[in-house]
């Protein structure tokens, strides 16, 4: 008897976002609309308090994290947690869609916690399920062809966040992976420290992570860390200050295997959450 083997469209992820986008009706959509996707892909959706009413036999699906969203595939069913900010939702919408369009993931049950929608999560499933999701929040290419069009800085941050509905902070590290032009996003997180407890305590702010477009990688380094001198934090870190206020530095920044030291500008700015830095060369020529 002959045997024939079968075998399976793999469409590339950027392939499955435009075509999931265009057949949704979100192609030409500024900011996309989660809601509009989960009626075309036929799931069904729901938010309520994971921390009251999720049961403990899902909850115990999550290892270390807080459970944030899941994917019910028997029940075509998204739900994320209600006290979720508005882009996060969004975004874990998104991340839920893309467990289910992704060919190879499982078509069972996903229960997501807030590490593995993280920048930062090492596990695989994960990290595509993000890329997806950040693919199809930032319209595939179409965010790519703005964020270069537009000068790095934190007004350009708070044009594209707004314009995609999506946090300041994602629409940052969007902006800098997917620059031409050498420039680093870093991003400080207070550090909890006697301040908790004594409010006279001094401030500390320190290098949580960095994303650097691959040209700046390639030129100059790809991580820094310290933390944000307090003069310079006090006039950054201002209650209502909008975010595309931002402060102008020029910053020294020493290179921890003894090589040269190299001045960059560094444009500052906050979302009461974090703090932001947008480092560029320092000489113009090396911008283009
Ligand atoms: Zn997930």
């Amino acid at each position: 008897m002959t045997t024939f083997q079968s075998s399976y469209l793999e469409l590339e992820p950027r392939e499955l976002v435009r075509f999931v986008l265009r057949e949704a009706g979100q192609i030409d959509n500024d900011a996309v609309n989660p809601a509009e996707l989960l009626d075309y892909l036929k799931l069904a959706y729901i938010s309520f308090d994971f921390t009251r009413e999720l049961p403990s036999e899902i909850r115990q699906r999550v290892s270390s994290g807080q459970p944030r969203a899941l994917l019910s595939f028997g029940d075509r069913l998204v739900a994320t947690d209600s006290s979720l900010s508005e882009p996060k939702s969004r975004f874990s919408v998104l991340h839920e869609i893309g467990h289910y369009l992704l060919p190879h993931h499982q078509h069972t049950l996903y229960v997501c916690d807030d590490l593995g929608m993280s920048a930062w999560t090492r596990l695989a499933f994960e990290q595509e399920a993000n890329s997806l999701a950040a693919d199809l929040m930032f319209q595939g290419e179409r965010f790519s062809l703005e964020a270069n069009s537009l000068p790095v800085s934190a007004a350009a941050v708070k044009q594209l966040a707004e314009k995609y509905k999506a946090s300041f902070e994602a629409t940052a590290r969007r902006l800098v992976e997917k620059n031409f032009r050498p420039c680093m996003l870093v991003v400080f997180k207070q550090d909890s420290g006697r301040q908790v407890v004594d409010p006279s305590a001094a401030q500390s702010w320190t290098v949580k992570y960095c994303v650097a477009s691959p040209s700046f990688k390639l030129r100059f380094f790809d991580r820094v860390s310290g933390s944000i001198p307090a003069p310079l934090l006090a006039r950054v870190a201002v209650p209502g200050r909008d975010i595309a206020n931002s402060v102008q530095e020029k910053v020294q920044v020493g290179a921890a295997t003894g090589g040269e030291q190299r001045r960059v500008n560094a444009e500052f700015f906050w979302n009461t959450y974090n703090v932001f830095a947008l480092l560029t060369p320092e000489a113009p020529d090396a911008q283009g």
